[in-house]
């Protein structure tokens, strides 16, 4: 394990047998180096604030380079570490899910406050889990299914499900509200909930950050970015209870164009939440089936 030790590296890397050392060297902001070395080495942040001068063994030294590395290269901190926290969870991630965003603990709040006792909820797409289980966690008296196509994506949802919700959460392979079609989830759900792919795909963003690193399918839709709400909205609509509420994240601009889906397949009491992400823009819509 001395591959880290390479003729063409700068002298001060391949001299490295400390933390430190490998800081100074390789230059990263202050908490990714803490939480990718102690991720490495398999210790808490804390314990390297006081062990950053002790000199290590070659694979410890090569397990942190590795990491640090790979971060500079462009991989996203949450897929090194293989987790992300979001809505006070530790959600196991993987390149198969989108990483988890603090603007969709915003469709968490909702639920969690507008569910109604012993509610029967159903999040489409949902990645990693993280709206279905940290929901779940929360709310244990209500029914919750989750449905992804992706069966990577889906063995990672199971993971976060076991972890954080006892396993309650129903998961099923589905494309959309498919695997609900049958008559017995007609007029069923109390709240469908949604955060779907929308990037269009002429979108710049796809080529920059973390997004190069993450599952195309659960960014973009390959068209103008309003395609996966054709389809949720009308799906969505028979398996709602009469009264229930269609709940979506949506990019910042296209609150006004899924509005007007909304309205089309004749959904009611549209309402769109403002200044909600970190940029103050809108990125939540609710509607009703009348
Ligand atoms: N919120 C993500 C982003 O802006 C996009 C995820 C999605 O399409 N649902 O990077």
């Amino acid at each position: 394990m001395t591959e880290h030790i390479h003729f063409t590296q700068a002298p001060e890397i391949r001299a490295a047998t400390t933390v430190r050392a490998l800081f100074q060297a390789l230059s990263l902001p202050r908490l990714e180096q803490l939480s990718l070395a102690a991720h490495a080495l398999n210790v808490p942040r804390s314990w390297l604030l006081a062990h950053d001068l002790d000199t290590l063994m070659p694979q410890q030294i090569a397990a942190v380079h590795s990491l640090l590395t790979r971060r500079i290269a462009g991989e996203p901190v949450a897929y090194l570490l293989g987790q992300r926290e979001f809505y006070g969870l530790l959600f196991h991630v993987s390149p198969a899910v989108l990483i988890p965003r603090p603007e969709t603990e915003l469709l968490v709040d909702y639920l969690i406050h507008y569910a109604p006792n012993a509610g029967r909820v159903l999040d489409l797409g949902t990645g990693s889990g993280a709206i279905a289980v940290s929901f779940a966690h929360h709310r244990p008296d209500c029914q919750v299914y989750a449905t992804d196509i992706s069966p990577a994506a889906l063995d990672v949802a199971r993971t976060n499900n076991q972890a954080h919700s006892d396993g309650r959460v129903d998961v099923r392979a589905s494309d959309w509200c498919v695997a609900f079609f049958t008559s017995e989830y007609t007029n069923y759900f109390d709240i469908i909930v949604s955060n779907p792919p929308y990037i269009a795909a002429d979108d710049a963003h796809l080529q920059q950050g973390d997004l190069r690193h993450e599952p195309i399918g659960a960014l973009t839709d390959l068209a103008d970015g309003l395609q996966c709400y054709r389809a949720i909205v009308l799906q969505a609509l028979p398996r709602l209870k009469c009264s229930g509420f269609l709940v979506l994240e949506h990019g910042w601009q296209q609150g006004d164009a899924i509005a007007q889906l909304l309205q089309a397949a004749g959904y009611q009491a549209i309402t769109q939440y403002c200044d909600q992400d970190e940029q103050g823009h809108s990125r939540m819509l609710v509607a009703q089936k009348p």
